[in-house]
């Protein structure tokens, strides 16, 4: 059986990754792998669902195991990619779906080759560095010191991301602007890249087969055309 792709979807906190995952998610079939962080959950969010939150050391003990596909430290926090599910849900011909940050991305694209995964990258940017620090202060409902510094550490590192996304080598790249026209871009990547010929190995067998029961017909076919031919009845 074709393995899954990987499908890795980058782009800066705050640019809307979480919701356009959700409405893909809808649209087509995917395996979304559930990262490991030492950041602390915000309001709402879920436990082995939005992320697994475990304690700094609990990570850099699986880190040192070589149970992450891929980690990261972004904006002060450990983030990674646990490699077993990843790995079985390709197997089993799955799609997958990483949201990671670029870093992450970045040793995924060193490694895929080397593993055999048919990897996608897919950089999602917001129509502007202000739209984006629209979004990040809107989402912190209560704001304070902190919390801009923060805002402001995230816009300096979306911003150099963005300045060099070319030399990551991104396969796509999406603005979210209109949520569902990015939604829509995403879908028309996922079915594209599902008509790789790697994966289309059975339509390919199919189409090289012939079948007994047609071939008899279709000579009986030939056999009256041929009979019938240049009587012009
Ligand atoms: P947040 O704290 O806003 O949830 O995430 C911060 C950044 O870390 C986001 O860009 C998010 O995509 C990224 N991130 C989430 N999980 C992972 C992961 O497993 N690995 C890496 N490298 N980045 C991640």
């Amino acid at each position: 059986m074709a393995k899954g792709t990987l499908f890795v979807m980058t782009g800066a906190s705050g640019v809307g990754k979480g919701t356009l995952r959700e409405r893909l998610m809808e649209r087509v079939k995917l395996y979304y792998s559930i990262s490991m962080t030492t950041r602390p959950p915000r309001s709402g969010e879920r436990h082995g669902v939005d992320y697994w939150f475990v304690d700094r050391s609990t990570f850099l003990d699986m880190r040192a195991k070589g149970a992450f596909l891929e980690s990261a430290e972004y904006v002060g926090n450990h983030y990674g990619t646990p490699r077993a599910p990843v790995e079985r849900h390709l197997a089993q011909g799955e799609d997958v779906l990483l949201e990671i940050e670029v870093e992450g991305a970045k040793q995924v694209k060193a490694m895929a080759p080397k593993l055999g995964i048919p990897a996608v990258f897919i950089f999602i940017i917001p129509p502007s560095l202000s739209e984006l620090r629209r979004r990040l202060i809107v989402r912190s409902k209560a704001l304070n010191e902190e919390k801009l510094r923060e805002i402001e550490r995230r816009l300096a590192r979306a911003e150099r991301e963005i300045t060099t996304a070319l030399e990551v080598g991104f396969d796509y790249v999406v603005v979210n602007d209109v949520l569902e026209e990015a939604v829509e871009r995403l879908v028309e990547i996922i079915r594209a890249e599902r008509l790789r010929p790697w994966r289309m190995e059975n339509a390919l067998e199919k189409a090289a087969e012939r079948s007994a029961e047609l071939e008899a017909e279709l000579a009986e076919m030939e056999r009256w055309m041929i009979q019938d031919g240049g009587s012009g009845h």
